[in-house]
């Protein structure tokens, strides 16, 4: 029956008849996000409803004067447009009322019947009643917010209500009631199909539109999952998986960014590299996984040791480099001197507490002629190779200041 654009999914299926959802979910929840406007809506349909009742009192008083009937008449107006807008008022202290379709047309059901007394009470205006009642049965579809079910049953009450009181009043034959019937459908009828389009067509718009912002946030979803995926990728590509430090493509990205800044900025940048001593015979004596453990627990120790600025990376094997940002040669020495100290000291494998392991450290500072990470590279491995010779656990320079900051006594 409806022209309306199709929503895709089942759940947003619209029933054939009453232009509801068939699923209950989906019409909850249609349901809720026009209860605001659907409130207004009702509000503004009973008010006028009930405004109605009461200017039609005058019409009333001119024909019947001040009589029972007139008084008949005024207190039916009275009572449906207290009952009337007494639900409006309801209807704002509680908001779920918007929707208790049975008991909206339970009102309109209640107010069809005093409606009803105006033809027994003026029957001189009968054709007038008629009127209004064709109008009543428009609104009744288009203007009070209910279920396309519901408005349909209250107007074939209204129908057989009205066929009832005017065969009452002014006894017909069965030609003008069946002609009756007929006037009184067509408003019916036209009610309905506009009433049908329109419900049907805002239900199509909600399942678009809750299709559509179900479809974007799976998107953001799907973006984030990605995202979070390309920086793990990031960072797997630039970490050692053994220890957690910054691998080769790690620290070289970011030693390039602080060479630019301390050129940028003119402050001083070194470098040191840190190699184990006698590490072979670890792996000799307690096996390779107790090795790879101390690899591990030794990284650990330094990067909570080192301060945030510095860098640290596996160069390879059992051999370290240590970035040292915004530091000159002297203060270099002594962070690696703390770091050698510490290392002496530490406990690399818990259950091995005899255990110890020293580290020979080479340092160099940036110079104006180097050009890149190698450079620094080669001068520090060349103190530590010197480092190496002198006999091990010490922190060595070949750069011009100072010679060495080892002394003899701390050495092994
Ligand atoms: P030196 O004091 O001269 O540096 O002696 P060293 O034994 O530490 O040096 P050498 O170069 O002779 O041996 C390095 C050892 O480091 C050899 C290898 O078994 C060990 N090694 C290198 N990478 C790893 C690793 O990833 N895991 C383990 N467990 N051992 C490693
Ligand atoms: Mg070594
Ligand atoms: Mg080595």
């Amino acid at each position: 029956m409806t022209n309306a654009p199709r929503a895709s999914s089942n759940r947003y299926r619209i029933h054939p008849l009453f232009a509801t959802f068939v699923d209950a979910d989906s019409e909850r929840a249609f349901q809720v996000q026009v209860a605001p406007a659907t409130r207004r809506h009702l509000c503004v349909a009973l008010a006028v409803w009930a405004g109605l009742l009461l200017v039609f009192a005058v019409p009333d008083y001119i024909t019947l004067g001040s009589s029972a009937a007139f008084y008949g008449l005024l207190a039916m107006r009275v009572g449906t447009a207290a009952l009337v807008g007494g639900y409006a008022v309801a209807t704002i202290l509680r908001p779920t009322l918007t929707h208790n379709f049975a008991a909206i047309s339970v009102l309109e059901i209640v107010g069809m019947t005093g409606f009803f007394l105006i033809y027994f009470l003026r029957p001189e205006a009968t054709a007038y009643s008629v009127g209004t009642t064709l109008i009543v049965i428009v609104g009744i579809y288009l203007l009070v917010p209910n279920l396309l079910s519901w408005s349909t049953l209250v107007t074939g009450y209204t129908i057989v209500g009205t066929l009832i009181s005017v065969a009452a009043v002014a006894p017909a034959g069965a030609a003008q009631l069946v002609a009756l019937c007929i006037i009184l459908l067509l408003p019916a009828v036209t009610g309905f199909v506009i009433a049908y389009r329109l419900q049907a067509l805002r239900r199509t718009q909600f399942a678009l539109i809750t299709e559509a912002e179900h479809t974007n946030a799976t998107l953001r979803q799907e973006i984030a999952r990605r995202q979070a995926l390309e920086k793990q990728l990031e960072h797997r590509a630039s970490t050692d998986p053994l220890t957690g430090l910054s691998n080769r493509r790690g620290y070289e990205e970011l030693f390039d960014r602080e060479l630019a800044r301390a050129r940028r900025q003119d402050t001083p940048l070194s470098l040191a590299v840190v190699d184990l001593d006698h590490f072979k015979a670890v792996n000799d004596t307690y096996g390779h996984t107790v090795g790879d453990q101390m690899l591990q627990n030794l990284a650990q120790e330094w990067t909570i040791l080192l301060r945030g600025l510095d860098i640290a990376g596996r160069l390879g094997g059992e051999e370290f480099i240590i970035i040292l940002p915004d530091t000159g040669l002297a203060e270099a020495i002594g962070v690696m001197e703390r770091l050698r100290a510490d290392t002496e000291s530490y406990i690399p494998i818990p259950e091995l507490p005899d255990v110890h392991i020293t580290v020979t450290i080479g340092v160099t500072e940036l110079r104006p002629d180097d050009t890149g990470i190698r450079d620094l590279i080669e001068r520090a491995d060349a103190a530590l190779y010197r480092g190496k010779a002198s006999g091990r656990n010490r922190v060595v320079t070949v750069d011009p200041y100072p010679e060495t900051t080892q002394p003899e006594a701390s050495s092994r």
